[in-house]
């Protein structure tokens, strides 16, 4: 057996989640620069600012990343003085602006740690960026990056984003669990393989449970536990369960059947900039447990998605069955689909959407 090391990243997690930033950030040097979004570097200033105040460290900018995380905005960022003579990079904001760290994280081997300020995806915790041309098309999946030293997670902040990136983020969160239940079906598993799929359940799991209320709390302004359960499982236990699931390109247990019925429909003219991709991704779970046999599990998925508003037919994405007929051949050479325990064929996708409409 070959070596292999794994590493997952730390959190902290609460009101006060930053007053911890000292403890970790030093390590590693006392200049920290913060890159993040616009609306995210407002609504995290302050609380920065204020934990370091009494450390050594000192923040020296804060700078907006741009408004895609593309290879260009990562070495526009890579040529200021304020991020060169940086120790450490401080990710602020949604999935764009950390994954934009993480490329210059990469290019000037500098540590980073994420704050992530909606609880929308897994990118502050997981070692993958999405890359995308400056017009905002889809470019490049940069895998096996560094993952954050840290993960410092403020639930006020997260509490007061918009709740459409939380209802996103519990439809994709959700899928987790059910594409790599899928694709590491009847494999003998070794260790983080073994973690990572088990702990997959906890992604949907948590969510089920925690999710409706969540919404609520998150509408409130509540930083509340349901509140942060739903945002731990959508930020650290999917982050963890994807590093721990993939060794590289060809031992990769992430992805499945929702996320390339997803990516099938962004063929479609528009359909990108029009959906959520989590949303998206909540009624491709459906398809898959269709096409998966799992008809009682899909209808108990659709009273849950029924109870937080996520798409429970087709016509609740706005799309035909003739459009996805259109779709299915891209569908299935997705990349997503590449480790499944079976070929998955255009006519069983269009029988699984027919019984969704
Ligand atoms: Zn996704």
């Amino acid at each position: 057996m070959d070596n292999y090391t794994v590493y997952v990243p730390s959190y902290t997690v609460g009101e006060t989640a930053y007053q911890k930033i000292p403890e970790y950030a030093c390590l590693y040097g006392t200049k920290a620069v913060v890159i993040g979004g616009r609306k995210a570097m407002a609504a995290a200033k302050e609380r920065i600012l204020s934990a370091v105040k009494e450390s050594v460290l000192e923040v020296t900018d804060f700078i907006c990343y741009g408004t895609e995380c593309s290879f260009e905005a990562a070495a526009r960022l890579e040529e200021l003085p304020a991020v060169r003579q940086a120790d450490m990079i401080f990710a602020v904001g949604g999935g764009k602006a950390i994954d934009t760290c993480k490329l210059v994280s990469l290019d000037l081997s500098k540590p980073y740690f994420a704050f992530p300020t909606i609880a929308s995806n897994c990118a502050a915790a997981s070692s993958l960026s999405i890359v995308y041309h400056e017009d905002g098309s889809f470019c490049d999946f940069v895998h096996f990056l560094n993952s954050a030293r840290h993960v410092f997670i403020d639930t006020r902040i997260i509490a007061e984003a918009p709740r459409r990136y939380l209802w996103a983020g519990i439809g994709d969160t959700c899928a987790k669990y059910y594409e790599v239940d899928i694709s590491a079906r009847g494999e003998e598993l070794e260790h983080h393989l073994a973690l990572g799929v088990h702990m997959s359940r906890m992604c949907m799991e948590t969510l089920v449970r925690h999710g409706k209320q969540a919404l609520a709390d998150n509408t409130a302004g509540r930083p509340s536990y349901d509140l942060a359960q739903a945002a731990l499982a959508i930020i650290i236990t999917t982050g963890w369960v994807s590093m721990l699931v993939a060794r590289n390109h060809t031992m990769d247990y992430n992805g499945g059947m929702a996320h390339a019925f997803f990516y099938g429909l962004c063929s479609l003219p528009g359909f990108d900039e029009d959906h959520l991709h989590g949303v998206v991704v909540s009624f491709g779970i459906l398809v898959l447990l269709m096409m998966d046999g799992r008809e009682d599990e899909c209808r108990r998925l659709q009273e849950f998605n029924r109870q937080v508003g996520l798409p429970v037919t087709l016509s609740d994405i706005g799309v035909t069955l003739e459009q996805v007929a259109a779709c299915a051949s891209i569908m299935t050479k997705d990349e997503d689909l590449i480790h499944y325990p079976y070929r998955v064929s255009e006519e069983m996708i269009l029988e699984a959407v027919e019984k969704l409409i």
